[in-house]
């Protein structure tokens, strides 16, 4: 790991503490990192140089809205080899909240989540995406299994 030394003018550094502060950061450094993490991959995304993410989509939604939940199941069933997992909660007898894992190539997932946060009924749409890059490797996974290439993927930063 290098050690990184940033001058900063006192307002800034004042401003940057408080932050730190707020957001509960246990250092500097911690914050500084998450703040370059976030900040250059979201610049690989405008590039569209991350090929592969893992994201997390969530919504609400209304199960009074005509065959939302059915055109929302399709959508994901539509997408299988994208959505990997989904976790749902109701807020009352109207109203639910849903968060969907997808991973898989960037503009695929990208086109997945704008399809389903655009549906007629579905508000508060959020999409956290992390790019992920990916390596062939060559192992086995577990006992008796045998050894194969495949790619592994994980985040760059
Ligand atoms: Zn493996």
């Amino acid at each position: 790991m290098e050690r990184v030394t940033v001058s900063m003018d006192d307002a800034l550094t004042a401003e940057f503490d408080r932050l730190i502060k707020q957001r509960g950061y246990v250092n500097r450094s911690e914050a500084v990192r998450d703040i370059l993490r976030r900040f250059i991959e979201t610049d690989r995304l405008e590039q569209h140089q991350a090929t592969h993410c893992i994201a997390s989509v969530s919504y609400v939604y209304s199960h009074h809205e005509r065959q939302l939940a059915q055109r929302i199941a399709d959508l994901k069933h539509g997408h299988h080899d994208l959505a990997l997992a989904s976790l749902h909660a109701s807020l009352d007898h109207e109203f639910g909240i849903e968060t969907l894992l997808l991973r898989g190539r960037t503009e695929d997932v990208r086109t997945c989540a704008d399809k389903l946060l655009a549906e007629r009924g579905v508000r508060h749409g959020a999409v956290n995406l992390v790019p992920l890059e990916g390596a062939v490797q060559r192992h086995a996974h577990g006992i008796g299994s045998k050894v194969s290439m495949h790619t592994h993927f994980r985040p760059k930063t």
